[in-house]
């Protein structure tokens, strides 16, 4: 007899791109050792149990874990042998362990080393990444005029920007031709306790970008284990989320689950991208996103944790040379 099917998660229309990506997206920095160890058998386990659930979505980063993320990536999908055209890989360019470089040199060279690290002919989404630590205008003139080219070279299929203060995409986007970038990666920036992305999506929509937010769980914030040493919030904002995080503990509740409902609640953001490096992670996400189209959101819980965050709502951290 037949198993019965696993339900599945949506797959959402990426801007103008023609890409549909899954609503849960696979974000592959914990790949790169980034939260702690993975061996080989989690990292195949974990991209094995997203692709059964129908993920098809995959962010890396020749950044993470010193390019350690993509080499995995690549080893993984490589040996579960999915068909090239079932999945979407986007990678980045512009950040490296030894420091920044978004020259039209740098990405050029880097795209072709990615490619090789991740096993493929080319990437869907090529992103230069945190462009706040770089020379904005040097992006709009430079970078991706360059990516422009590889686009017609055929090693990547669509552009975009990623960082964190939201100032830097409109920079961006004013400064380009209409269809020049085609998504926007916003992280930390559209969870339970900071949801700023959410002026800035009419702007996105109608300039037909594809729009990815990164970070649901606002990077081990919005986790009952915590977030790694690293994280950079302040120890306000840890202590809230911590506080948030026992109050769900003690009914019964889990956070995360609630932070990756909250943010897959809004369907003009095409993919959460949530890091995961277990199968367990891959079950618990795909089904908060199953139970939020069956079911819908633990409204009540949703807003107690709410009244304990209110005290530092949208609070962030500085990040990179410029905060536009
Ligand atoms: P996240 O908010 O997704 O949190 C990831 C952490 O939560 C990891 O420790 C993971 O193991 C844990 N986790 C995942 N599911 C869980 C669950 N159900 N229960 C408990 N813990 C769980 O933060 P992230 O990984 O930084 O962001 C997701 C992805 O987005 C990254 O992997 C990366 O691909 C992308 N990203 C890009 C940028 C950028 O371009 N600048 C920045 C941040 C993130």
């Amino acid at each position: 007899m037949a198993l019965p099917a696993l339900p599945k998660v949506e797959l959402r229309e990426l801007g103008n791109t023609g890409l549909k990506l899954s609503c849960v997206g696979f974000g592959a920095s914990p790949l790169g050792n980034v939260f702690g160890p993975v061996s080989d058998d989690e990292a195949i386990g974990s991209v094995r149990e997203a692709f059964r659930r129908g993920i098809n979505f995959f962010d890396t980063s020749p950044y993470y874990g010193g390019t350690l993320s993509e080499k995995v990536l690549g080893k993984t999908l490589k040996a579960l042998g999915v068909p090239r055209s079932e999945y979407i890989v986007a990678t980045k360019c512009g950040r490296y362990a030894d420091g920044f470089d978004f020259s039209a040199d740098r990405v050029t060279k880097s795209i072709d080393e990615s490619l090789e690290r991740l096993q493929l002919d080319y990437v869907d989404i090529l992103q230069c990444h945190d462009i706040e630590f770089g020379s904005l205008d040097q992006i709009i003139n430079e970078t991706i005029p360059a990516l422009k080219k590889l686009k017609e070279a055929g090693k990547i299929r669509f552009i975009g920007i990623t960082g964190l203060p939201l100032g830097i995409f409109t920079y961006v986007l004013d400064r380009v031709p209409p269809g020049t970038v085609d998504v926007v990666l916003s992280y930390c920036h559209y969870g339970i306790n900071d949801s700023a992305l959410e002026d800035l999506l009419p702007y996105l929509k109608s300039k037909g970008v594809g729009v990815i937010s990164a970070s649901p769980l606002a990077m081990g914030l919005l986790t009952e284990g915590g977030p790694p040493e690293w994280h950079p919030a302040s120890a306000e904002l840890k202590s809230a989320c911590r506080a948030a995080a026992v109050y769900c503990k003690e009914r019964g509740k889990n956070i995360s689950k609630l932070a990756m409902q909250y943010s897959l609640s809004n369907k003009d953001i095409s993919s959460v991208l949530v890091g995961m490096n277990s199968i367990k992670q891959v079950e618990e996400n795909v089904a908060a996103a199953v139970e939020l189209e069956t079911v819908g959101k633990d409204e009540k819980t949703l807003a107690e944790v709410e009244a304990i965050l209110k005290p530092v709502k949208n609070q962030t951290w500085s990040s990179g040379i410029q905060q536009s």
